[in-house]
């Protein structure tokens, strides 16, 4: 019989127990506070991967080289704090079995369930927001809160990059409990300087990387759910992945609402791609 091909992400070719990463997506964007459609965004980030070739000359990689498997979607339960404990589940299982997991969103939401499971030294996030609500609409998990969450979990080191937006009260929480670059700061400073910085702040500490999709400026990537412009370049958030790769124990890129010509889910598939490479490389 020929093969039966169905949508997963390019390359993703090794068995679970062979793998070292294992990616997943989240089809969710039940707490989206503006524009809907996150929940579309990994199966438009697997579709964008197969647009690139295996071979990655960055690293000298060819991705069908390195192990890796994508396990499908979750069924995603509706309740986001239940999205938070399936999610757990998963990424606390790829963990516990020595791999890395790598989700796909959806929104936010769902790294809240991943850095539970994964429970890093410190927690890097690229986002337009601070995302450091105790509450929005209603709810502690909407993707309005993520970062609070991760505070609240005892990740206690937190480093936002990217951010412009938030309330005042937001931004107090940032100044005192989190080391917060903003998107100016990324302008003024340049990513080098800011990552230079971040890399000596981390030394040999273990990091969760999130990338919210919205830190891009929207007028480059405008498949977003709560789109801000005067953000970050793709090339800063590629950097921002080439450097701290090495050192992350679970990475997540989320927020894709692919409504565009497809150029934020490339990138995302792009930056996964990257991730896998540079992490796999410095390992050896
Ligand atoms: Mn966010
Ligand atoms: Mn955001």
């Amino acid at each position: 019989m020929n093969e039966l091909a169905h949508l997963h992400f390019a390359d993703a070719d090794a068995s679970y127990g062979d793998a070292r990463y294992a990616v997943f997506g989240v089809p969710y964007d039940g707490t989206t506070s503006f524009r809907p459609g996150a929940r579309f965004g990994p199966r438009a980030i697997r579709e964008a991967s197969f647009n690139f070739e295996s071979y990655e000359p960055s690293t000298g990689m060819d991705l069908y080289e390195v192990p890796f498997t994508d396990l499908g979607d979750l069924a995603v339960s509706k309740v986001p704090e239940d999205l938070v404990d399936q999610v757990a589940d998963v990424a606390g299982e790829i963990a516990g079995d020595g791999k890395v997991p790598v989700m796909l969103g959806g929104e936010h939401t769902a790294t809240i369930g991943a850095v539970r499971a994964v429970q890093p030294d410190v927690y890097v996030v690229c986002d337009a927001h601070l995302d450091l609500r105790d509450e929005l609409d209603g709810t502690p998990y909407s993707h309005g809160c993520v970062t609070r969450r991760v505070l609240d979990l005892g990740v206690d080191d937190v480093v936002i990059i990217g951010a412009r937006s938030g309330d005042r009260e937001q931004f107090e929480v940032a100044a005192e409990r989190t080391r917060l670059y903003t998107a100016d700061a990324v302008r003024e400073r340049g990513i080098a300087g800011v990552l230079g910085e971040v890399l000596a702040h981390i030394g040999d500490k273990q990091v969760y990387l999130s990338i919210d999709a919205d830190a891009i400026d929207c007028c480059l990537t405008p498949g977003l759910g709560t789109p801000e412009p005067f953000g970050m370049t793709p090339l800063d958030i590629r950097e921002v992945v080439r450097t701290l790769a090495p050192h992350a124990v679970g990475f997540d890129y989320v927020e894709v609402a692919p409504f565009d010509s497809g150029q934020t889910a490339a990138v995302a598939a792009q930056m996964v791609r990257e991730f896998i490479a540079r992490h796999w490389v410095a390992e050896r």
